[in-house]
């Protein structure tokens, strides 16, 4: 017969150090989540979160009193923050410079949880190197109405066409209605390059396909196709980090998945808090990181001078 342990009332809200106040209150409804379940989950999660998100500046997306109640995006260090929960000064486009949050552990990701964090969003570039990205991502957003198996083929096109160029990529749900596939990047091209590269190979395949999608953000270009948004991959923009939660209804996770699941799923919100609690990165075969440099522009020009 196992015992029960006692635990003094005092600690049950204390999570790696931060006691968590309103523990019990419901940010999600369904399945019913509380602010304690989600500073748990952070805790939990903290080895598999990391590895994305430790010292890239990153934007919080708060909900302080959850999912029906107010929302806002923070990338700025507010006062009274924790010290869990690191700065950087990062100097603006018009010349200002401005303290930038990013999470360094998981005291970071559980005080993030404390202040109502629920998505976690960094940049593609780390703290030592901000000139420098370290992946690409093709965040593949279709138009109301597609279903998932059309985003699905979508994630394999691009796949397919990346492999061409030599770029091996990996797909991730995103826990809401699109698939983000992601080219880690040796750190070695500047953002001038990385944009200009993700802006030409999108612009390729959107013109090759021109029914199926396209490479502008306006919605009325997007009627019925998929808008590959590669503007995730300029300074300051963001993605949603691998393993975090997304303020949806259903506590949906963004999960990074193989191929060979991918071609199996059947949306982009099926995993919820347990779920991605039974997945280790481990599970993926990630590819060694790619060189965007001389040898890959070249194969991309002659696979646009191919198709022109
Ligand atoms: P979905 O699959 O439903 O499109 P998503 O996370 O890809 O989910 P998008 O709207 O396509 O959602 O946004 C892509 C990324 O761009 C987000 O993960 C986020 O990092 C960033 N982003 C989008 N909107 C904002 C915003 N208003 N403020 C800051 N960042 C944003
Ligand atoms: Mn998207
Ligand atoms: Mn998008």
């Amino acid at each position: 017969v196992q015992m029960e342990t006692e635990i003094p009332a005092g600690d049950r809200t204390l999570v790696r150090g931060t006691p968590i106040s309103s523990p019990d209150r419901v940010i999600f409804p369904k399945p019913k989540t509380t602010k304690l379940d989600l500073a748990r989950y952070y805790d939990a999660m903290a080895d598999r979160i990391l590895p994305t998100l430790a010292d890239r500046p990153a934007s919080l997306l708060r909900l302080p009193s959850g999912l029906e109640g107010e929302r806002f995006f923070q990338k700025h260090a507010g006062k009274g923050f924790p010290k869990a929960i690191r700065s950087l000064p990062i100097e603006e486009k018009d010349g200002g410079t401005e303290q930038y949050i990013y999470i360094a552990d998981a005291e970071g990701l559980v005080a993030a949880a404390q202040m109502g964090t629920v998505e976690f969003h960094p940049w593609g570039a780390r703290r030592d190197r901000l000139d420098r990205p370290e992946r690409l991502v093709f965040d593949l957003d279709p138009d109301e109405g597609l279903g998932f198996a059309a985003v699905r083929r979508a994630a394999f096109d691009l796949r397919g066409k990346l492999e061409e160029l030599g770029l091996g990529s990996w797909p991730m749900v995103s826990g809401g209605k699109g698939v983000h596939v992601i080219v880690p990047l040796r750190r070695t091209a500047g953002w001038d390059t990385v944009k200009l590269f993700a802006q030409l190979f999108a612009t390729l395949l959107a013109s090759g396909q021109p029914d199926r999608y396209t490479a502008t953000m306006a919605k009325a270009a997007r009627k019925g196709r998929i808008f590959i948004d590669w503007l995730r991959n300029e300074r300051g923009a963001t993605a949603i980090a691998p393993f975090s939660v997304r303020a949806r209804p259903g506590a949906p996770v963004a999960v990074p998945v193989s191929w060979d699941e991918l071609a199996r799923l059947r949306r982009a919100n099926g995993f919820g808090l347990k779920a991605a609690q039974e997945r280790a990165w481990s599970d993926l075969t990630l590819p060694a990181d790619a060189t965007l440099g001389e040898p890959v522009l070249a194969r991309l020009e002659a696979l646009r001078e191919k198709q022109a």
